[in-house]
This record gives structure tokens, C-alpha cells and sequence, in this order.
């Protein structure tokens, strides 16, 4: 799939395997800003893996897109924090929660969230979709898509 990133195109490479790029070997995911792709590996459990792969992956594509965010604002080549892994993490993980919270508090100039009711459920306009505040993201991602 690909995806629009401050104005530029990236391809997004899911369940990728090492035979197929060689950078997994020493990773989990990468961002190659040269031909804007971001690749995460797939995982197979083994006795030292954690159970639930598949909130790994996010956290590891939520990393990736949060490097080339980073990458494309320019700020990558001469910026030390903007090199920084834990604050990539940060954003990469604590993002949904602010996310929900902009929400809630309809702070967002591109989604206008028109009520939240008393279980939660956000109706949000332009895409008239309500769903439970636990699964915005994924809201938010049709919401982006059908806009455009
Ligand atoms: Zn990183």
C-alpha cells in the first residue's frame, strides 16, 4: 500500500521476509528514505517470542512512519533529537492516546468529531462513522483515505 507523508509517497511493505530484504536481519523494520519505503518484518513465535505479534508489527509501522515524517520535514539530516530513537518510540507509541484525547476535545482542524456519547462512541463528520474511542485509528484511517 502507499501512503501520503507530509506530500510525498511512500510504499508500506508488511510481513516482509529477510530473503527479500536483507536489512531484517539486523531489524525489525526500516525506513529506506532513498525510494521512500518502509518495510516491517514479518515474525514467527518461538519460545522466546512475545504472544501478541501483531500489536508488535503496529508498533514497529508506527515507528517507521514516524522516521519518515521526521525525514520529509527535513529535519533528519540536521537535527539531533530528530535522529533520536526514543523519542521516535515516544511519539510512535504514546501517539493514539493523543490522538483519542484531540478527539475528545474536538482540537482537530481536519476531523470534526460532532458528539461523543455516553458509551464512548465518537460521530465523527466528513465520513459520518461512529465507533468505540478504543479503535480511532483505524477510524481515522478512512476517514484520511476517503478524503483524500
Ligand atoms: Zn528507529
Amino acid at each position: 500500500m502507499k501512503v501520503r507523508i507530509l506530500g510525498t509517497d511512500y510504499e508500506i511493505i508488511k510481513d516482509a521476509e529477510e530473503k527479500d530484504y536483507s536489512q531484517l536481519k539486523k531489524c525489525d523494520g526500516f525506513t529506506d528514505f532513498s525510494i521512500k519505503k518502509i518495510v516491517v518484518a514479518e515474525f514467527e513465535k518461538d519460545e522466546s517470542s512475545i504472544d501478541n505479534l501483531e500489536w508488535y508489527k503496529k508498533k514497529v509501522l508506527r515507528h517507521e512512519i514516524v522516521h519518515a515524517f521526521i525525514h520529509e520535514s527535513g529535519l533528519a539530516e540536521n537535527c539531533d533529537w530528530a535522529r533520536n530513537e526514543e523519542l521516535t518510540d515516544w511519539i510512535a507509541i504514546q501517539f493514539e492516546k493523543i490522538l483519542n484525547v484531540f478527539l475528545q476535545t474536538n482540537a482537530l482542524d481536519s476531523v470534526k468529531v460532532s458528539k461523543i456519547n455516553h458509551n464512548n462512541k465518537l460521530n465523527i463528520e466528513h465520513g459520518h462513522i461512529i465507533g468505540d474511542i478504543s479503535n480511532i485509528s483505524k477510524q481515522m484511517y478512512t476517514i484520511i483515505t476517503k478524503r483524500g
